[in-house]
């Protein structure tokens, strides 16, 4: 089993990633840090599910695993029985909590996402036109499931997002951490961190951000 240690310094909010899905993402997002990865080793750039993450055990203490940080395991453009058998993993180990993230949320409707309680289902808001109706798409494409667990990552925040966060149970919020990205103004994340205390939505913010107060709230 492959999981990546995470923690300060990294991806704060969970405690591993995974990725038995890999290779590379067609959303060419500018702000990605694989691109450079995948034009450097082309042979690791080649789509594959890989079957020996999928046919280990997972640790036995609990843990937040976030499932597909290193490409979009719900793009258009992987197969629909590699993300199901992704599914089928998830369901077998409920004692552990699985954090999936997307920037095609109508994805999630093409899957069963019954009793995956232990599953928490986002998607990328990230403040520019591509992303801007992520959350309604994420809120119709798993509307099926009452009390489902639905997140909106706003990392990189490139600009403001004014959301009124219908749906959502917890926010995380980051900067682009690229070498000479533009400092994000503090008030971008407030305007949000204000409307998710309002609608009763936990928040995180990354490190990367600078905000002033240490924010890291994660929903029971
Ligand atoms: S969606 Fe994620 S993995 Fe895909 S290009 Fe954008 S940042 Fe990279």
């Amino acid at each position: 089993m492959k999981l990546n240690k995470q923690g300060p310094g990294k991806i704060d909010y969970c405690d591993f990633t995974y990725n038995p899905i890999s290779g590379r993402c067609q959303h060419n997002c500018p702000y990605c840090y694989m691109q450079g990865f995948w034009k450097r080793y082309p042979a690791m750039a080649e789509l594959q599910i890989k079957e020996k993450h999928l046919q280990s055990n997972f640790p036995k203490k609990p843990a937040v695993i976030f499932t597909g940080s290193s490409t979009d395991m719900f793009g258009d453009w992987v197969p629909d029985e590699w993300i199901q058998r992704v599914l089928d993993k998830v369901r077998e180990n409920p004692r552990h909590t699985f954090l999936f993230l997307t920037k095609n949320p109508e994805r999630y409707a093409d899957f069963s996402l019954m009793g995956l309680n232990n599953c928490w289902f986002g998607t990328t808001v990230d403040g520019t036109e591509r992303t801007a109706d992520n959350r309604h798409k994420l809120v119709w494409a798993t509307s099926a499931y009452c009390g489902i667990n639905r997140f909106l990552s706003f990392e990189p925040l490139l600009g403001p997002v004014e959301s009124d966060l219908f749906g959502i149970k917890w926010i995380i919020i980051g900067a682009n951490s690229n070498r000479g990205a533009k400092k994000t103004p503090m008030e971008w994340a407030y305007t949000l961190f204000k409307t998710a205390k309002n609608k009763g939505a936990k928040v995180w913010v990354k490190d990367n951000y600078g905000y002033p107060e240490r924010i890291k709230e994660f929903p029971k």
